[in-house]
């Protein structure tokens, strides 16, 4: 197993036996007990530390595209209206997520809904709070960990330069996982989107199937039970890990953006775990509702709680990056 995979296994472990602490929105960690700095001073600090760092790693998580306006997963607001409007209309979903899980009486109509949710993310332009981001990047070493499945990062970087742990919404896989292949998911939802029109299924020869055994083809991406951990998953865990191997004798900054309280086990605590035992490690959170800064690295890191669109529009400008 990758040196990553450990931190996120351990972590994992330590999430099942503190269950209700997590589920209540706490975390089993001494907290620091220090006084924020004011915010100018944090985003001061946040671009000092940019700057000071050989170099940086990203762990962009659900908070960050939410704060871009992808903001439609859990909740019936204005954007999911614009997207999902007549999926909206016709059963009432509380958000992109709720539509996923809706037993549809074909699976025609099945399709429909999961291309439409495809194609949101895969054809959205980059949102503003990356394009800050990649900004404050511009001229540093850096690595991307991500468990954003909406293929942002991806229409930034190389594939190289991104480690995607949950997925992405550009591939299928066999719903059975009969064998370790991901196919091209773009052209076919495209066509599917086209061939519906204003309706709100696929044609019945459009759904697309596993050439080995058959089945229906599935997204590649964790969150409905038949996540396909193979080759292509592997190779993630590897781009996260060989980085930290390469660069972990470095002053390293590690910038946590926008992860919430049910999934604390892919970014936050091995950031915290790393930010501890590396010799030369920092850590900057943003988050908008939790202030978690583990007592062990008070004196190396810092949480700014606030919006992130806004933390990164200000962390640019002090940055004085275009
Ligand atoms: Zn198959």
């Amino acid at each position: 197993m990758s040196l990553y995979e450990d931190l996120v296994t351990q972590t994992q472990m330590n999430y099942s036996s503190y269950y209700g602490q997590y589920a209540a929105g706490q975390t089993p960690y001494q907290l620091s007990q220090k006084a924020a700095l004011p915010y100018e001073e944090q985003i001061k600090n946040f671009a000092k530390q940019v700057k000071d760092a050989e170099c940086i790693i990203i762990g962009g998580a659900s908070g960050l595209s939410a704060a871009g306006g992808g903001d439609f997963y859990y909740e019936d607001n204005e954007s999911y209206r614009k997207y999902f409007g007549k999926y909206a209309e016709k059963y009432g979903f509380n958000g992109a997520f709720d539509g996923m899980m809706h037993q549809y009486q074909t699976r025609e109509e099945h399709w429909g809904y999961l291309a439409t949710f495809l194609h949101t993310t895969q054809t959205a332009p980059v949102r503003q709070p990356y394009l800050d981001l990649d900004a404050i990047l511009k001229g540093k070493e850096f690595h991307i960990l991500t468990t954003n499945q909406d293929t942002q990062f991806m229409k930034l970087y190389d594939e190289k330069q991104v480690s995607e742990i949950q997925g992405d919404h550009r591939f299928f896989q066999c719903s059975r996982q009969c064998h370790d292949e991901i196919w091209d998911a773009v052209k076919p939802v495209e066509d599917m989107i086209k061939a519906m029109g204003d309706g709100t299924s696929i044609p019945k020869e459009m759904i697309p199937r596993c050439p080995q055994c058959g089945a229906e083809m599935f997204p590649w991406v964790r969150g409905y039970g038949n996540f396909l951990q193979g080759r292509k998953y592997d190779r993630q865990y590897e781009k996260i890990s060989n980085y930290i191997e390469k660069h972990k004798t470095e002053k390293i900054l590690f910038i946590e953006l926008g992860v919430g309280r049910m999934t604390p086990m892919f970014i936050q605590e091995p950031f915290w775990n790393l930010t501890l035992t590396l010799p030369d490690a920092r850590y900057i959170a943003v988050n908008d509702k939790y202030d978690f800064l583990p007592k062990q690295i008070e004196d190396k890191g810092i949480v700014i709680v606030n919006n992130i669109a806004t933390v990164l529009e200000d962390v640019r400008k002090e940055a004085g990056k275009k």
